[in-house]
């Protein structure tokens, strides 16, 4: 499989447009010290500042881990992406247009499906956010619930927590007047259609907990019903699609992933709400596999940032299974 080759000279031009200063001192505010900046490592944690940052060399060291390098390194150790996820990241951040080995015209259109798919998700997320702090509906039910579970503002903001209006079709309303194709919404299970053909919004009068990958995008949603009906499922989720594989995703793993390489474990709980939790109380390095049983994939996934698990599950069946 040959996308994703990124040719050398577009590294080359990458790196020329870096300050390799700006860059980390968006991540860890600098101090200057002489020819060089400091501040304390954002890697291990620490009183007094060993991490430097030499502009000239363009390159940055910790004396106390050890850990260094050049810019596309330091995104690396950061954010824990892959050699070419770093690269496609600076990209985007230095708005340099990537130059991957030519695609065919299939792997082209497969590539702008998914990239609609994701497109619509963030859309929907951004949409369940002004459901929950700006409706009627949304505050009166959603935010009164958050605030019953004891989450502050800041937390409910942080994971992006929404709420879905009671109608049988808000967000598909919204969404065709917004101009996005109905097959999308219905490739990513945000609208379901009937026997009869017609469609309507998957999530209905829930709140919405977004799903995010690794590098932060949002690919799916769980949303909690707030009724005491029960015959309505406790939790409804995103069903598999193109950029959501339930088996490959953990939930909360772009806002744990510094904490789990820095603390050197990972907390795995059961649910949403126990991860954010974990957050409210000043607790990062957590994650949960959510409604599946844990998988080798999400072990691997795990395994790129720590070799230790602390699993946190609950003593009945399902938690001990
Ligand atoms: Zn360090």
């Amino acid at each position: 499989h040959m996308a994703g080759l990124i040719p050398q000279h577009f590294i080359d031009q990458l790196l020329n447009r870096i300050d390799v200063v700006d860059l980390i001192d968006g991540y860890v505010p600098l101090k200057k010290a002489g020819a060089n900046y400091k501040a304390c490592c954002p890697f291990h944690n620490e009183k007094t500042p060993s991490f430097t940052v030499s502009p000239s060399k363009e390159i940055y060291k910790c004396f106390g881990c050890g850990k260094g390098g050049d810019s596309v390194r330091f995104v690396m150790d950061h954010e824990k992406y892959s050699y070419p996820e770093a690269l496609k990241y600076l990209a985007q951040k230095y708005q340099i247009e990537i130059a991957e080995v030519e695609n065919t015209p299939e792997e082209q259109a497969n590539n702008n499906r998914r990239e609609s798919l994701y497109i619509v998700s963030a859309w929907a997320a951004k949409f369940f956010q002004q459901q929950l702090w700006e409706s009627e509906e949304g505050k009166a039910i959603g935010l009164s619930y958050f605030k019953e579970r004891g989450f502050r503002d800041d937390i409910v903001k942080k994971f992006e927590l929404g709420y879905s209006p009671e109608d049988w079709d808000a967000l598909i309303q919204k969404a065709i007047q917004e101009g996005f194709k109905e097959e999308f919404l219905e490739e990513t299970g945000l609208s379901v259609r009937n026997d009869k053909g017609k469609t309507y919004d998957r999530f209905r009068g829930r709140v919405m907990f977004p799903i995010h990958n690794f590098t932060g995008r949002v690919i799916g949603f769980g949303g909690r019903t707030l009724k005491n009906d029960k015959s309505v499922p406790k939790y409804v989720n995103s069903p598999e699609s193109d950029i959501y594989h339930k088996s490959k995703v953990l939930y909360g793993i772009y806002h744990a992933k510094q904490s789990i390489a820095k603390e050197d474990n990972c907390y795995l709980v059961e649910g949403y709400t126990d991860v954010i939790q974990f957050h409210q109380t000043g607790i990062h390095n957590v994650v949960s596999s959510s409604g599946t049983a844990l998988t080798s994939e999400q072990i691997r996934l795990i395994n790129r940032l720590t070799k230790n698990i602390t699993v946190l599950f609950d003593g009945d069946a399902a938690g001990i299974r």
